[in-house]
This record gives structure tokens, sequence and C-alpha cells, in this order.
């Protein structure tokens, strides 16, 4: 649907942006660029949204409803071991999730909705933060949704194992809701020799890491699933003395909210009775806000099932939800929509998501942004 030109244009654009990958929060260059990008469009859009966030919009006929498509815009504290010219310029950051290849790919599909003769407005939601902080949440606090209202939304992440350009559209859950957690034992401390004098701030950490693993496995539901996992464990730094702190910190997952909520109460119960054991303080904290577990809606599901027929796609799956996380899900919660995953072909080892040798396949521009301009299109048809 797009001709060679603008994918060439398109793939330029994908390829500066994986050279310039910015942290969550941070993604100051980025927005700045799109802005560019949009503004060479000719499309208005407001920035600042949630920190870097933006929305531009493509406007059809008047009286139409509004739909909104979204990409995420933030790199990672990864240091890219590709040998490609267009590698990150930024040492220790690189887009190594692919939010430079879906930044193109909402470009893309504004290209084809320009093309286009349709009523009503789609938003482009280009947001920031989504590895970390919880950027979505932050567009929504920033009333997002009341300057740019809309029905409807759709987004997508490229899927490394699934062919290039190949759609899976799930039927409800997608990704995991997450939630983590910092968890600190503290007691007095002293001389090995005299435990007796002060609580164990790593002994609690020890009843903690072992007894929180019942969480899952002695009061969830057996045909739900949900992760437990402490990812660190710091504390003490010589073999004669009782320390005074030790840390811990840790990742819940689950494809419930409600889920979610019941693990933070067992962390709490878990951390105040391994403090009680060995006679320790201990204090906790949530990151601020749960990142809601993405569910597709039954029919913006169908619809973008639709779209990647109507685009000639490849649909595939079905496939199982993924315990990772994206807080798209946030989004969900206010209004209906679906996420696909878009396939990004097999690069060969170590090219997973979040990995060094990750590189966004550009052969997958063209079937996601044909992907989210016909869910777009079909969305507005139906009113
Ligand atoms: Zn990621
Ligand atoms: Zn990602």
């Amino acid at each position: 649907m797009l001709p060679e030109s603008a994918l060439d244009w398109l793939v330029s654009v994908r390829r500066h942006l994986h050279q310039y990958p910015e942290l969550s929060r941070a993604e100051a260059m980025t927005a700045d660029y799109i802005a560019a990008r949009l503004a060479e469009l000719g499309l208005p859009f407001e920035a600042g949204i949630g920190g870097h966030g933006l929305v531009a919009t493509v406007r059809g006929r008047q009286g139409g409803p509004a739909v909104g498509l979204r990409a995420d815009m933030d790199a990672l504290a990864i240091s890219e071991r590709t040998d490609l010219p267009y590698a990150s310029r930024h040492p220790d950051v690189m887009h190594a999730c692919g939010h430079d290849g879906h930044m193109t790919i909402l470009l893309g599909a504004a290209m084809i909705l320009q093309q286009g003769d349709f009523a009503g407005d789609v938003h482009l939601v280009f947001q920031p933060a989504e590895e970390r902080y919880g950027g979505a949440r932050m567009m929504l606090d920033d009333g997002m949704l009341q300057r740019f209202a809309m029905r409807q939304i759709f987004g997508l992440h490229n899927w490394p194992g699934v062919p290039a350009g190949t759609v899976v559209v799930h039927d409800g859950p997608v990704m995991a809701g997450t939630s983590e957690f910092t968890l600190r034992f503290t007691a007095a401390g002293g001389h090995a020799s005299t435990p007796h004098l002060t609580g164990d701030p790593l002994l609690s950490g020890g009843y903690f890491m072992t007894g929180i693993q019942q969480a899952v496995a002695r009061s969830v539901d057996p045909l739900e699933s949900a992760v437990v996992t402490v990812g660190s464990f710091r504390g003490g730094f010589a073999q004669n003395i009782i320390p005074q702190e030790a840390e811990l910190t840790g990742t819940l997952r689950a494809f419930r909210g409600e889920t979610l909520l019941h693990l933070r109460a067992r962390v709490e119960a878990v951390a105040q009775a391994a403090a009680a054991m060995a006679g320790c303080d201990w204090s906790l904290a949530f990151d601020a806000a749960l990142c809601s577990p993405v569910v597709n809606t039954p029919h913006e599901r169908d619809t973008m099932r639709q779209a990647a027929k109507a685009a000639g796609l490849t649909l595939g799956g079905p496939m199982a939800p993924s315990m990772g996380g994206d807080d798209f899900g946030d989004f969900l919660t206010q209004i209906p929509g679906a996420y696909a995953f878009l396939g990004n072909g097999d690069q060969g080892p170590e090219t997973g998501l979040h990995q060094p040798k990750y590189d966004f396949n550009d052969a997958a521009i063209g079937p996601g942004a044909a992907l989210l301009a016909q869910s777009a299109l079909l969305a507005l048809a139906q009113s």
C-alpha cells in the first residue's frame, strides 16, 4: 500500500532512530525528531504530553468518530553488539525492543491514512517510557483522552521468531500486568559472635526469599498464571559482621489486575512474617502504578484480525500469551482496544527482545503500517 519511495524514507527514519536511542523519560531528541517528521508529513500534533509524548492527528471528513493508534518511543540500557552501520551511537543505550520500528510503523500508517478517504479522526499516540516509569499512565494523567477523545485504541509489538510481517492477534490476554517492589530489612547489626544482641536482616531476607515462593504455589488458582521473581538480594560485606540492612527487589506478574493486587498483599504479609522471625524492622515500596495486563477486547480483536486480512497479511497463531509486560494495558483500562504481535522473523541466535544483537526487521515496516492503518479505517467504518 505504500510506494517504494515511502518505504525507503521510512527505513531511513527507522535507522536514524536506531542510531540515537534514549532511555525512558529521556526521549527528548526522539520527540523532536518525530515532531519534525510529523511536520514534514503536514500533520498537526501536540508535544510534551506525559513527558516526551506526542499526539498527532490524521483528519478525515468531518462527522466521524475518532480512534487511536499507539507506538512506544524509549530504548534500553544495553550495549549494542551488532556490527550494523546504523548501530547505536549512544554508549550503553540501545533500541533493543524495536520501539524505533514501532514509531516508524506509526508514521507509515499515517502516510497510508493520508491517502485514504474516511470520516473521522485518527490520533497517533507516540508514548514515552514504556520500558520503565509507566509512560501510558503519565499520558493518561496528563489528560490525553480528554484532549484527544478516542473510542478505541490499537497497538502492536514486533515479535522475533514469528515470520516477518505475519500477524498474531490473541483471543484475550496478550501480555501480563506487572508490579515491582523494593523490600528492606533493618536491624542494629553487630558482631557475628553475638547474634542474640541484634536482629539479622540477611536471615529475614532468606525467610522472605523462600516464603514468597509459596505465594503462587499455594495462594493463586492453579489454572491462573502468575510469577513472583526476586531479582536482587543485597546485604552484608564481611564474614564476621551481622549487617544493618538487606534489600531485595522483585517483580510480580499476572494476567488479571486482581491477581496482581493479591500478590502485592502476599509480599507484604510474608515480609512482615520474615521480619518478625529474625527480629528486624522492615519497609516495603511498590512502584507507584501497576502496569495493567494487556487483554484484547473481543470486538477490537476481531477488527484487528479483519484488518490483517484486508491488508493482505498472514494471520498466524494461536500463540500463548507472554509473561512480558506492556503498559498499553493501561490504555485498555480506559477504552477498548487490541494489540497484535507482528513477526520480526528469525534473525539467528541471541536476537530476541532486550538482547544486544537484536535488530528490528525493516521488512516488517510495511505490514505493520498497513495493519494499523486498516485497523483504524475498519474501526471508523463500524460506527
Ligand atoms: Zn521491551
Ligand atoms: Zn517493547
